[in-house]
């Protein structure tokens, strides 16, 4: 990895995301090793500071970089595998036949792959949802050390073949003992836990309603408390997860969550499509963190999470892209859009989630879910030095009138034009640093055909190929 002391990044529009929410014109920020030590306007930096390496960011909009809190980075192998299918549909037939057949190397380029994916449209910190035993949990942990972003990896822990009311539908090549996931969670903490200058960090993925036991659940929110280990689930991602905890133990969802000792500040629970008012004021009193992933709620038709409600009432939420075969894409750039858009739809109010909003979603709420929010999330002397540079001379950002509504309502991931993680150079005028863009590529394009032959899936577009 290349290695500079210091970085001076200079007269460029800041976006601080800090108390204030300040905006700076010619701004610039002074990074010393892997910490913003300065930010303010750019002579004021100047003045008492040399740098290794100076970037003129004029016509650049300077941000933090931005948090996917839901992504399941072995899925990018797979993208486009199941589209325009039911959920049910989508795990049984597809997905998990597909995953189900990959090797170590396969979840491993899949990681890079998604890596550089996120990398190239401004993420710089992601929460991956959950990992099995067969993508080989060390060759991901270490892609992550190797391409320099900060990854939060979760571990699967599950005890039942089932999802929500549809009983042994998984696929058995995604099935896990419960005592191996447990102890294997613990082993992979052990080892990875705040590794690369704490750029890494593990946590329990527990897989969801159906997959786990009561006995499990209880006993991995012990273990989180214990440890203080964080956890991760998807949880009231479609209707059939309220019907399911109904039937099954006569509670919604987040109340048996509650009884099982899932709630709280360790939690981050993807989705969150279906919870009731009483579910929402629970997740907001016992401080529990949601990831909102509108691009693959509306894909796979699951409903529309009621964002500004949970928000209103207190409950933190972030934005998340989750996967290859359900969004199918990990461009938050693209996910702040929709998050901005597509509430204002369903009320019929144009006056819900502002794009300010939608952008505190991708960064500081984030980085709050994940329990970081005193390093990262926003720009301020002190914190790690994660930010991305904004091309703005663009025709789409032209004139910059209001960065924050271009951003959000105009921009695209490929506008990104340089990202630091942890004070590293990872992408200059849109050429990575630390890995080799082709070669990923190239692999990925390979073993993206391989996984779907040993699977035994016919994929073919819909349409005749001449
Ligand atoms: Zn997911």
């Amino acid at each position: 990895m290349p290695s500079q002391a210091s970085i001076l990044i200079h007269s460029g529009l800041v976006l601080t995301l800090d108390q204030s929410r300040r905006i700076l014109r010619d701004g610039a920020v002074a990074v010393q090793d892997d910490r913003i030590v300065k930010i303010d306007k750019t002579t004021l930096v100047r003045k008492d500071f040399r740098a290794d390496v100076e970037i003129d960011a004029s016509h650049m909009i300077i941000l933090p970089g931005l948090v996917d809190l839901h992504v399941h980075l072995a899925q990018a192998l797979i993208r486009g595998c199941a589209d325009d299918v039911s959920l049910i549909a989508w795990l049984r037939d597809r997905v998990w036949p597909l995953q189900g057949s990959y090797t170590h190397e396969d979840g491993r380029v899949s990681a890079l792959l998604c890596m550089l994916e996120m990398i190239k449209s401004g993420t710089t910190t992601f929460l991956e949802a959950m990992l099995h035993s067969r993508y080989g949990f060390d060759g991901i942990a270490e892609a992550v050390e190797r391409t320099g972003m900060r990854g939060v990896l979760s571990k699967i822990v599950m005890d039942q073949a089932g999802y929500a009311g549809s009983e042994q539908i998984m696929h058995p090549g995604m099935m896990e003992e419960k005592e191996a996931t447990v102890n294997e969670t613990l082993r992979m903490h052990g080892g990875w836990n705040g590794k690369a200058n704490g750029r890494i960090q593990v946590r329990f993925g527990l897989r969801s309603l159906g997959a786990c036991s009561p006995t499990l659940f209880r006993e991995v929110s012990a273990l989180s408390r214990e440890r203080d280990m964080g956890m991760t689930m998807h949880l009231n991602e479609v209707r059939e997860d309220g019907e399911f905890a109904e039937r099954a133990f006569r509670k919604r969802p987040v109340e048996f969550a509650e009884e099982v000792g899932l709630l709280g500040p360790r939690m981050v629970f993807a989705h969150m499509v279906w919870p009731n008012p009483g579910e929402i004021a629970l997740l907001a009193k016992t401080q529990t963190h949601v990831a909102h992933c509108p691009s693959s709620n509306t894909k796979l038709a699951s409903g529309i999470a009621p964002v500004p409600e949970m928000l209103r009432a207190g409950v933190n939420v972030g934005l998340g892209c989750d996967g290859g075969p359900s969004n199918n894409s990990y461009d938050m750039i693209r996910e702040m859009k929709l998050a901005a858009v597509v509430h204002k739809a369903r009320l019929l109010d144009p006056l819900v989630l502002p794009a300010e909003e939608a952008l505190e979603m991708a960064t500081i709420r984030g980085a709050r879910a994940l329990g970081m929010e005193g390093d990262i999330g926003s720009l301020e002397a002190g914190k790690k030095a994660d930010l991305i540079l904004v091309d703005s001379n663009r025709p789409h950002l032209t004139p910059m009138t209001n960065p924050v509504s271009h951003l959000v309502y105009a921009a695209c991931g490929e506008d990104v034009h340089t990202v630091i993680v942890d004070g590293q150079i990872l992408m200059r005028n849109r050429v990575l640093a630390t890995v080799n863009e082709e070669d990923i590529l190239k692999e990925a394009a390979k073993r993206g055909r391989e996984v779907i032959a040993r699977a035994g899936i016919d994929i073919q577009p819909r349409w005749p190929i001449a």
